[in-house]
């Protein structure tokens, strides 16, 4: 059994070796070194090149660097018969959930004004805001969503979420559908986008879902970017509509130089930090998938192709 890791991008080196240091019964190959493809049977794959996964014909999964998989949804060829697991892990969900938090308290807790009031030497309390009235809509309660609005419950948010299925989720204030999906909106001070990217979703958070949202509300994106419309998201918060909105992901990555979002002042730019781990982590949870995978137990975080995602 080979394993191939396999990336446009330059794997580090140190990565490799912790795969081969805690593995060293398994062979792993580093695309393009491919050698005898009858060989590999499982794939590590961060925006593996189009046509390459197919080159393999005794696959037996591929296993996504990322919890997203539009960084392998755009090859046309990709093997749709070999099932796909998704890369999430108590600790990716830990990451993920405090970022959000983190934006979730920010806003909470008027820490920007709090930062501009110092930057003059003002000495001013405003009124505080009542965590009651600080419910935050949590869109996508999978993995991460679910995670996400554990832990903001515990923190003592009121949390609704909007999903496709209808699982309940105890202290959650569930929505469904489209007419779900303004509703969520418009009862949550707080929007987090949590959904992967879809044709469903794509630009789902438009100029009709902020004016759905309440006057000075927030939103925060850590999903994908192709799940906001830019310049609609501006138009909302320069019309004094919302009050700002932290967004971690963008259609084009690195954002570029002349984005309007970079000097917004109420809007927050984070480098698609949200759910970044450190590498030994990435390592840790890639092994756990392996041994997972390699030790006949069925796959978890599988790709569900009848859903897309
Ligand atoms: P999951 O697949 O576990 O969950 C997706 C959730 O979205 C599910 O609750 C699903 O509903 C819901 N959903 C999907 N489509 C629709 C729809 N059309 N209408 C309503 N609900 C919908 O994904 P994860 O939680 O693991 O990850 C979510 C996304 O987060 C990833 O796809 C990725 O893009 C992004 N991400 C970003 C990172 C970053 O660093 N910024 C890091 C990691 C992930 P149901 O439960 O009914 O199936």
């Amino acid at each position: 059994v080979s394993i191939l890791v396999i990336s446009r991008d330059p794997m580090p080196e140190k990565l490799i070796a912790q795969f081969r240091q805690q593995l060293p019964d398994q062979e792993f190959r580093v695309w393009p070194d491919v050698g005898n493809v009858e060989d590999i049977h499982y794939a590590l794959a961060w925006r593996p090149p189009n046509g390459e996964l197919a080159k393999l014909p005794k696959l037996k999964a591929i296993l996504s660097f990322a919890a997203g998989i539009d960084h392998m949804t755009g090859d046309p060829a990709l093997p749709k018969n070999v099932p796909i697991v998704r890369a999430v892990s108590d600790a990716s969900k830990l990451t993920m959930s405090s970022f959000c938090a983190a934006q979730v308290l920010r806003f909470h807790h008027r820490l920007d004004l709090y930062a501009e009031f110092q930057k003059q030497g003002v000495w001013k309390q405003v009124l505080p805001r009542d965590m009651a009235d600080t419910t935050v809509g949590v869109l996508g309660l999978g993995v991460l969503g679910l995670d996400l609005a554990q832990r903001l419950l515990a923190l003592g948010f009121p949390v609704n979420g909007w999903a496709k299925s209808s699982k309940p989720i105890e202290g959650v204030k569930l929505f469904h559908g489209a007419q779900g999906f303004i509703d969520c909106l418009a009862s949550s001070s707080v929007t987090v986008c949590l959904l992967p990217l879809t044709d469903e979703t794509r630009g789902i958070l438009d100029a009709r879902a902020f004016a759905s949202m309440p006057k000075e509300s927030y939103v925060i994106n850590v999903a994908r970017g192709g799940h906001v419309v830019v310049p609609d998201l501006i138009a909302a918060i320069d019309s004094g509509h919302l009050a700002g909105a932290t967004l971690d992901v963008f259609d084009f990555e690195p954002l570029p130089a002349d984005s309007p979002l970079w000097k917004h002042p109420k809007i927050t730019v984070t480098p698609h930090t949200a759910g970044r781990m450190s590498s030994v982590r990435v390592a840790q949870n890639m092994v756990d998938m392996l041994r997972q995978a390699t030790s006949g137990a069925s796959l978890q975080n599988v790709v569900d192709w009848s859903k897309g995602y």
